[in-house]
């Protein structure tokens, strides 16, 4: 695909961090794409993990959060996630690159004598395939923002730092721009901010080569002036290049905190101009956001892992968003799926069943979807929640305890309204292996479901194992709900409706993945529309 390119040479942009992990890095990276981007620029970002797993499809969703899937199918952690929020763009295999892969792909070279009886090293091999990876995922890119996870210092860490440093000797320095996020403590027995920790992390990182350009301190609260100066003094960094990042309610809100801190004179002068950038848009959702509205909708999410944000991140930003642009607040009532019963799903304006695997809860699953068919409540079903809509509509429908071949049901039974897809028997537990990425639909004409895409053809995320069996449509659509939508051939359903109820849609996709803040998707704007 080939963008409008403002830029003749891409330029990189490279983020670390220093002192702690997890003190938003990721997003501060995300929020400078999208005030880049914001200025005109095709911005895209890359995530380099030095963990060894080869992706992240087999990570555990409660220790790691949920797994987010690419148009091009591959199953990455939810980093990417706000990546795409953010600067509104498609993520691919490129744009995660983990130790494990770039292992992975070296081993397997050395293994079928690629290399021709040459010593495989860290440096150079490693390093170069890094490099050749950044190199790829910026192909069409303006700019290209790289985000190197965990903390400097990292034993694990080191060569992609060091794969970074080098990509300023291949590019030419002037069109690399490195940015050190690290923690500023606050000492509440003392009363003040501590900045050893930082200039110890600032320190290190000079010590592998690289002066930030950019340095931003990552504080709880507002930090004077002199925190950040010392900071620069200690460093050898220019003084306004040492900028105040406090805490801040909704990340959305974090560009504005970028721009308040006077980073964008640094990046101006790094992409050669002097516009300011038209944040309009995120400036009305920022208000929208930020307001409290006269009415509320209350959302029920059956889940299995209850209250983890994380697991459920897009999930739980698209219907944030789609209330914001709904004009309503959003009241989000996790109901523990193992424990669920009728009554606790009493006086829910709308239910989401979002995906997910395995036995465990599915039954308090199937129960929200029956109650939401019997008592017209909004529905919208993600992947499983397609699954066990059509598992309750079955057994309305006559099909006496219908089940899923996944939850324990032997592939024999006579009741298996869901069954595994053709090619992924004996793969349940590999990874990499599920139906994963995008993948067209056509939806039948005058559904509610064509309708709210306002098309008859769409593309969607997918991530599953398991499909409907076709078999049973006939009990399914006895127990009121009717196919609006399939695989282009017909061969799989990709979307359920309830004709004549206020709203009961289910996809076998995640639309989740392809929302964004500032334009969320339509199943879910229609979705929150229907539950005030
Ligand atoms: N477990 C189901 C399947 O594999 C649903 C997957 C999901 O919700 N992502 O088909």
């Amino acid at each position: 695909m080939q963008k409008n390119k403002k830029l003749k040479q891409t330029k990189y942009i490279f983020v670390t961090g220093g002192v702690l992990s997890g003190v938003g890095k990721g997003i501060t990276a995300a929020s400078m794409g999208a005030i880049l981007k914001a200025k005109g620029y095709h911005v895209t970002m890359q995530k380099c993990d030095p963990y060894l797993n080869v992706d992240a499809g087999l990570l555990n969703p409660v220790e790691h959060g949920e797994c987010f899937v690419t148009a091009d199918g591959v199953e990455t952690d939810l980093d990417l996630g706000h990546y795409e929020r953010f600067l509104d763009f498609e993520t691919s295999k490129y744009s995660i690159t983990l130790s494990g892969s770039i292992f992975k792909e070296l081993i397997d070279k050395e293994r079928s004598g690629g290399f021709n009886g040459k010593t495989v090293q860290l440096v150079p091999h490693f390093t170069n395939l890094v490099q050749e990876k950044i190199e790829r995922a910026s192909a069409d890119s303006d700019i290209h923002i790289v985000e190197i996870g965990g903390t400097i210092g990292d034993y694990e860490g080191l060569s992609f730092v060091e794969a970074i440093r080098l990509f300023a000797n291949k590019v030419g320095r002037r069109n690399c721009l490195y940015i050190s996020v690290v923690y500023v403590p606050w000492i509440n027995t003392s009363k003040e901010f501590k900045t050893k920790p930082a200039q110890n992390a600032l320190k290190d990182l000079r010590g592998f080569g690289i002066i930030p350009d950019i340095v931003c301190t990552r504080t709880e609260r507002p930090a004077p002036k002199e925190i950040q100066e010392k900071i620069a003094a200690f460093a050898g960094i220019d003084k306004d290049a040492v900028v105040n990042l406090p805490d801040i309610k909704s990340v959305y809100d974090v560009p504005f905190n970028v721009l308040k801190s006077g980073v964008l004179n640094i990046l101006n002068d790094f992409v050669g101009d002097d516009t300011r950038p038209d944040m309009s848009r995120w400036e009305k959702f920022s208000k929208l956001r930020n307001k409290e509205f006269k009415k509320t909708v209350k959302i029920g999410l059956v889940a299995k892992y209850v209250g983890n944000n994380d697991t459920y991140m897009c999930v739980t930003e698209a219907l944030k968003a789609s209330a914001a642009w709904n004009e309503v607040n959003l009241d989000l009532v996790w109901k523990n799926a193992e424990e669920v019963t009728e009554k606790d799903l009493e006086g829910l304006d709308g239910i989401v069943v979002p995906g997910g695997f395995g036995v465990r809860g599915v039954e308090g699953k199937i129960l929200a979807a029956k109650y939401a068919l019997e008592h017209n409540v909004p529905y919208l079903g993600l992947c499983l929640g397609l699954q066990v809509a059509c598992i309750a509509s079955a057994r309305l429908g006559g099909v006496k305890n219908a089940n899923s071949e996944e939850f324990g049901a032997s592939a024999k039974a006579k009741n298996n309204v869901i069954y595994i897809m053709e090619g992924q028997k004996g793969k349940e537990s590999t990874g990499g292996t599920m139906r994963l990425g995008d993948y067209p639909a056509k939806l039948v004409k005058g559904s509610k479901t064509a309708e709210i895409y306002g098309s008859a053809k769409v593309v969607e995320r997918h991530r599953h194992r398991y499909e409907v069996n076709q078999k049973f449509l006939p009990e399914i659509e006895k127990g009121g709900l009717k196919v609006s939508g399939t695989s282009p051939d017909g061969t799989l359903v990709e979307f359920v409706e309830a004709p004549g109820k206020k709203f009961f849609e289910a996809t076998q996709a995640h639309p989740e993945f392809k929302s964004r803040p500032l334009h969320p998707h339509p199943l879910f704007l229609e979705f929150v529309k229907a539950c005030k």
